[in-house]
């Protein structure tokens, strides 16, 4: 086999790779569990009939409309020169470390965190600088700007509620680390929409902090996944600072049609997550009536443990057709909110798997 000339820092690494298996119970991937309505199905067919009538043209590529809309959406008194969107919010990420961070420069995070961000980081060759949570998955505004401060990171990765914790964080943990970041501060809030407070949202700091950006998707709550839309809200000069390193007509005139299409149903998309908030709390509560701990979680997912053989309590619920996810800290596992069913039957077969061996679970 030819060896390939692989940039060093990458060789030998694996790329992202949550299975996609063919289960009857998926809760691996944090995905909405309600596909979209008849209705909204024939509503988006109708939109993508009419792109696909110019489909000889590149599309807008300013995305002028799915970004006013998205300003709309999230209100607090943005426009379309506040937002900027792409295939989902990895694309997002992506475009803020090109521009601001890259070799030379470095990416701070608190992990336990999103896993696409030190990956992201390494990829656009910024150094990743790992720190850490409280044991309860927690951050203290003090503690957290005081890591800010001594590291004096170009990029502040926030994410809130967090990924795989399900941790909602405190608006002063990002005004803390805004007032003394000496560069951008990324606050990551795919899940905010499932929050208990929904006023819990880095959008309201905007108007004080010039280089915080909130990055947002429709994949989670939108129950968009499907369509890789991602965006973000800031300054406008963060917008234009992005146009820098955006590709030409990066997102295609189907996505564009796609979302705008979505937003507009965007009541009833969001109507589930009153349910799936509802069911997180009943699997909380049901995990730990089984003996495990369960993690705070303002998400469609929670963290739950603690195995001293993850992988094998991850296998045997696999191969009883409930795939979750191995994510977080070594003993812990992860699963996604889905409907009532599909948490019931999850419920069940993990209680088989508990029950069919006393040595998996550590405590
Ligand atoms: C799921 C997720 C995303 C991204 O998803 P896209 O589908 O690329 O929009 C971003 N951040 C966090 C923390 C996530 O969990």
């Amino acid at each position: 086999m030819t060896a390939l000339p692989i940039r060093s820092e990458l060789a030998g690494r694996s790329g992202y790779g949550a299975p996609q298996l063919d289960v009857p119970v998926r809760l691996n991937t944090n995905e909405n569990p309600y596909p979209p309505s008849a209705e909204l199905v024939a509503d988006i067919a109708a939109a993508v009939a009419v792109a696909a009538a110019v489909l000889n043209r590149y599309p807008d590529r300013d995305a002028i409309k799915l970004r006013d809309a998205l300003a709309r959406y999230l209100g607090h008194g943005l426009s379309a020169e506040h937002t900027w969107a792409a295939n989902g919010s990895n694309e997002i990420i992506m475009q803020l470390l090109q521009v601001f961070g890259g070799p030379g420069r470095s990416a701070l995070g608190f992990e336990p965190s999103y896993s696409m961000h030190p990956r992201i980081a390494e990829t656009t060759a910024t150094r990743w600088i790992a720190a850490g949570r409280a044991s309860d998955f927690t951050l203290d505004p003090a503690s957290a700007a005081e890591v800010v401060k001594a590291e004096e990171p170009d990029v502040v990765f926030l994410t809130s509620p967090n990924n795989p914790t399900g941790t909602a964080m405190p608006l002063a943990v990002a005004e803390a680390v805004c007032a003394v970041a000496p560069g951008m501060v990324v606050v990551d809030e795919a899940y905010a929409e499932f929050d208990r407070d929904p006023a819990n949202t880095a959008l309201t700091l905007l108007p004080r902090f010039g280089r915080l950006v909130v990055v947002r998707t429709m994949s989670k709550a939108f129950a968009l996944a499907g369509a890789r839309i991602g965006y973000l809200a800031a300054d406008p000069a963060v917008v234009q600072a992005v146009q820098l390193v955006r590709m030409p007509y990066h997102l295609s005139a189907v996505s564009q049609a796609v979302a705008l299409t979505a937003l507009e149903h965007s009541a009833e998309l969001l109507s589930t997550v009153a349910a799936i908030r509802e069911e997180r709390d009943k699997l909380v509560v049901s995990l730990r009536g089984m003996g495990l701990q369960a993690a705070e979680s303002d998400t469609n997912f929670v963290l739950f443990g603690l195995f001293a053989d993850r992988h094998a309590v991850w296998q045997s619920l696999l191969d009883r057709g409930v795939l979750i996810r191995e994510a977080g800290p070594p003993q812990w596992l992860r699963a996604t909110v889905g409907t009532a069913g599909e948490n019931a039957t999850f419920l069940n077969q993990l209680k088989n798997v508990l029950g069919g061996s006393e040595s998996l679970a550590a405590e």
